[in-house]
């Protein structure tokens, strides 16, 4: 995707005519948010509509954006800037903002963007068809931006999904939207409502039919996904349970989740990773701060301590598990004694990989309101966590070497068709020589070498 449209937009200012019954939607953000895009493109081809070749080509065009930091909202609008031209060239086309900031600033995308057909908030995406079509007859601007609220404990209103997907060998599954946690940092529990759980038949039905069409691992996907389950119609279901019934689909071979929450870690869980094949040796628990005092001011309900004890457990009762984290540096009022908390539990701990994140106020959250350390300072406490975490990394990739893994071949690596990828159990990046007729199949694959980003290695003949 070209980062401006000025170019093509010229180009499509000679070019005839837009391809009627196309469209092209644009995505920022999460896995979540991956996954939505694939919605709004399932219920517009339930309408006729065919996938655009580019998105000046297109005639319907979604912009699903993400409101977790500032840069990719900055994005979203520049790119409005930029279709505001494509629509003077081609008046036909109907422009839709979706997702996370729809929901949070739909009147200001309008007064900024007054072109734009429509704005489809993160609640229901099933209506964007009903749009498309009142945009094409009415030309008529439409907001739709509820959310649906928990009524009481049952759960209500969950979006209608598209489940005849296309066929992939990895494929995300949503089990619960929304987030009941209220981090003072995040703007999810303000942009996707209040916590609710697809019910556990749904979801073994949509894994079922994906796995009968050649899907072979499967990522859940919820905010906490390990919070599953506690407001269904059927009754309490917990996250374990969920993961053993999946398991018992014939040719699932991984399953993997993201994200859980600490505080909801508990021993059923672990078990579960230690003795259900299907699940996955590896954890992606987000810590956010290694102090306390910055937990409470972030509203994260556990402590360094408990957080230390969960890794102690995970890795008593499956050695060599794979675990990676999420870190904020720069939280406001975070004071340095604090900031080498957090360096002295991730040098303590040694997580195998980490997204870490400079802390970016977001209006509409406590912390944004909060007086912001400066920026300098939140940039190098970053650099100092950056090199700290990447030798780690590195070190840890270092003492795989020699030891074999199983893979499951995902086909050629992108940056070297002569080369296969894919990924460990416990969610390391492998490549290595084969025939991309393995593909899909898992292969035992000792490794040899190491860097920052994953391994290398040879197949181990049986
Ligand atoms: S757990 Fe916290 S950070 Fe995660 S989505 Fe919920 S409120 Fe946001």
């Amino acid at each position: 995707m070209p980062n401006t449209l000025l170019k093509p937009i010229r180009l499509a200012a000679n070019r005839p005519r837009t391809l009627r019954g196309t469209y092209h939607v644009q995505t920022w953000g999460c896995q979540m948010n991956e996954e939505d895009s694939e919605q709004l493109g399932l219920h517009l081809r339930e309408i006729g509509f065919e996938p655009a070749e580019s998105i000046v080509d297109a005639h319907v065009i979604l912009l699903n954006t993400c409101s977790v930091r500032r840069k990719p909202e900055d994005k979203a609008f520049s790119m409005l800037g930029e279709l505001a031209l494509l629509k003077e060239v081609r008046p036909e086309i109907v422009v839709g903002v979706c997702g996370c900031m729809a929901q949070l600033r739909a009147d200001e995308i309008k007064r900024r963007a007054p072109f734009v057909d429509f704005v489809l908030g993160t609640g229901d995406i099933s209506n964007v068809a009903g749009l498309v079509e009142e945009a094409l007859q009415t030309r008529k601007f439409a907001k739709r931006v509820e959310l649906p609220e928990r009524r009481g404990k049952v759960v209500t209103d969950l979006p209608q999904r598209q489940v005849d997907r296309a066929t992939k060998l990895k494929a995300f599954v949503p089990i619960q939207y929304g987030c009941d946690k209220f981090c003072t940092f995040c703007i999810v529990p303000t942009t996707r409502g209040r916590e609710r759980s697809r019910p556990t038949d749904e979801i073994v039905d949509e894994v079922r039919r994906l796995v009968d069409r050649g899907t072979r691992e499967i990522t859940l996907l919820g905010q906490t996904v390990n919070s599953y389950g506690k407001n269904l119609a059927e009754g309490q279901v917990p996250f374990s349970e969920l993961l053993w019934k999946l398991s018992e689909i014939d040719g699932l071979l991984r399953l993997r989740y993201t994200s859980p929450y600490p505080r909801d870690f508990r021993a059923d869980l672990i078990e579960t990773i230690r003795d259900c094949p299907a699940v996955m040796e590896h954890v992606h628990l987000p810590l956010q701060s290694g102090n306390d005092e910055v937990l409470k001011a972030m509203h994260r309900v556990y402590t360094a301590d408990s957080y230390r004890e969960i890794v102690a457990n995970l890795r008593a009762a499956v050695p060599g598990i794979g675990l990676s984290t999420d870190i904020i540096v720069g939280f406001p009022g975070e004071t340095e004694e604090q900031f080498e908390d957090t360096l002295r539990l991730v040098e303590e701990v040694r997580f195998d990989g980490a997204f870490m994140f400079i802390y970016s106020p977001r209006p509409g959250t406590p912390a944004g309101d909060m007086e912001q350390l400066p920026l300098h300072v939140r940039k190098s406490r970053m650099d100092r966590l950056l090199e700290l975490q990447n030798r780690i990394s590195v070190e840890k990739n270092l003492e795989a070497v020699g030891h074999v893994f199983e893979v499951l071949v995902e086909g050629p690596s992108p940056k070297n068709r002569d080369r296969l990828q894919g990924y460990t159990r416990e969610f390391k990046m492998m490549h290595f020589d084969g025939s991309e007729t393995l593909t899909g199949q898992q292969v035992r694959v000792r490794a040899t070498s190491a860097h920052l980003w994953g391994l290398n290695g040879v197949i181990e003949e049986n």
